[in-house]
């Protein structure tokens, strides 16, 4: 028989990761529930069991060096490896940071949480994943984070903003070079982007479900050996940088 894949999502309790977490699950995986507040991990945990999903609970802040390697040290102690990690915690830091007036505060923290949070877990959960057949890292990016976008008048690129989308072009740039990095081993490493989906981030403004947003990053959790690397897709396919 297979070996059992073994996943971790981070910030899984809600939203785009819950649909991320609970898609794995229906596929037979062991997921990891990464998530700082332990009642909202605990009743995520709890609702996907109930639907039949093999999940385990991971306290994880992504912003906690202290927390971040426990976690690793959780999933190493479960299962010895790790097959697939998507980094999906993903903050604002508050919307509307017009570049003359941001609030450095709101730029530190969507950097702190979309870009130096994802390079922290996924440094730890490293050598976990070299343990594993099949490693794959899916990074939650945003169409935002697209200076081309960003940059073709008409475009739909979201609205100007010195943190959040900057961050996620940011997260794009590191991806980049994590796969660069990673060519010469079996790691998969893309960033996705959901749409837009009705979750808390936005105050439920998006058009998709979280659902829908999940479909993208399931797919790139799932790629085949020959799949591609440094890349960057949405549902329709190649999003450009
Ligand atoms: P959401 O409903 O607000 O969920 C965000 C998740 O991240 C929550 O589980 C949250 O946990 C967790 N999180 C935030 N900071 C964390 C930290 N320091 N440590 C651990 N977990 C943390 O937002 P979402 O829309 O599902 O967003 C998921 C990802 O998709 C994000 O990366 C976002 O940027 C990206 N995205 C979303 C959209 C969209 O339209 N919704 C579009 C493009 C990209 P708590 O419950 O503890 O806060």
């Amino acid at each position: 028989m297979d070996e059992q894949t073994i996943a971790l999502v981070t910030g899984a309790n809600k939203g785009i990761g819950y649909e991320i977490a609970a898609g794995l699950g229906a596929l037979g995986w062991s997921v990891g529930i990464g998530a700082r507040d332990a009642g909202r991990r605990e009743a995520a945990v709890a609702k996907l069991r109930a639907a039949g999903a093999d999940v385990f609970g991971v306290p994880l802040d992504v912003t906690d060096d202290r927390r971040v390697a426990a976690a690793a040290e959780l999933i190493g102690e479960r299962a010895g490896r790790l097959d697939v990690l998507v980094n999906n915690a993903g903050v604002t830091g508050g919307m509307g940071q017009m570049p003359t007036t941001a609030d450095l505060d709101a730029v530190r923290t969507a950097v702190e949480t979309n870009v130096l949070g994802v390079i922290r877990v996924t440094n730890a959960m490293l050598p976990l994943l070299r343990h594993s057949a099949s490693p794959r890292i899916v990074n939650m990016s945003s169409s935002v984070g697209s200076l081309t976008l960003q940059s073709t008048p008409g475009s739909e690129a979201g609205p100007i903003g010195a943190g959040y989308a900057p961050s996620k072009t940011f997260l794009n740039a590191v991806t980049i070079q994590y796969a660069r990095e990673l060519r010469d081993t079996n790691i998969l490493i893309n960033a996705a982007c959901p749409g837009y989906c009705a979750t808390d981030l936005n105050g439920h403004r998006g058009y998709r479900t979280p659902q829908q947003g999940a479909a993208i990053a399931i797919k790139l959790a799932t790629l085949p050996d020959d799949g591609p690397t440094g890349g960057f897709f949405d549902d329709a396919g190649v999003v450009p940088w």
